[in-house]
């Protein structure tokens, strides 16, 4: 039987920017672009750039609960890319009414589907009504609830009947040491949350630190259980309806 050498095997970051050339071949530039918030979507930035340079297409969602540490690296990010970074804002009459029914800090009483649903899903769901695809950095190890995360697949989620969405995670098979050999190997600039032991950042109430031994993700949304942690930007992770369209 032939020997296939490891040398011949593509490496994760040659697989993810094999993805994401075909995602940028596959849609209109104006009609894609990468989502960014964690150390993950900063590895697709600096790939991405290696294709298309500065004209890498990216938005963020800036709930109003971010960590001032992540408002000053967007801009590090914006400035290290020199790309035009969207920032998108939740509707101001719905947060105010959230706030005044039921205060700041409602998800740690009523789960955090609600609040995620004002600052996060909103913003989202209006800025892919003018996409036809987008790319994220989840990884399948990240959770029990992206375990079985294809490469690309449509969003159920966000499609609707006369206008799919589709998603690529082009680092759906990277482990966590993939991504910090990259960042380590590439300089890429990453948030200096991570050397206070947060691994995964969200917005600062429903993020902390974790310790050597714990899962990333126990650091997010710590009081709920994991199969609920989703933010419903990826809720098909949690009722997974995945269509592979790239292998
Ligand atoms: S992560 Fe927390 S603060 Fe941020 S939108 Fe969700 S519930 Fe609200």
């Amino acid at each position: 039987m032939a020997q296939i050498s490891a040398q011949a095997l593509p490496t994760p970051a040659q697989v993810a920017r094999d993805v994401l050339i075909e995602a940028f071949e596959s849609f209109d530039i104006e009609r894609i672009a990468i989502s960014f918030s964690g150390a993950e979507d900063v590895v697709l930035i600096d790939l991405a750039a290696t294709i298309l340079g500065k004209d890498v297409p990216v938005f963020s969602l800036d709930t109003g609960r971010l960590h001032p540490e992540t408002y000053r690296f967007l801009e590090t990010v914006r400035d290290h890319y020199g790309i035009r970074l969207e920032v998108l804002a939740p509707d101001g009459a719905e947060v105010t009414r959230l706030v005044r029914e039921k205060g700041l800090f409602s998800f740690y009483r009523d789960g955090h589907g609600e609040c995620c649903a004002v600052r996060k899903i909103e913003p989202l769901r209006r800025k892919l009504g003018e996409l036809d695809a987008w790319i994220t950095g989840q990884r399948a190890d990240q959770s029990v609830t992206r375990a079985e995360l294809p490469t690309a697949q449509e969003d159920v989620a966000f499609s609707t009947g006369d206008h799919p969405i589709f998603k690529f995670n082009p680092l759906a098979n990277w482990t966590s040491s993939d991504v910090w050999d990259y960042i380590r190997d590439h300089d890429v600039p990453y948030n200096p949350l991570h050397d206070a032991g947060f691994l995964s950042i969200g917005c600062e109430p429903c993020t902390r630190p974790v310790g050597p031994h714990e899962h990333e993700r126990n650091g997010r949304w710590w009081w709920e259980n994991a199969t609920d942690k989703e933010c419903g930007l990826h809720a098909q992770n949690v009722a997974p309806r995945h269509v592979r369209i790239v292998a």
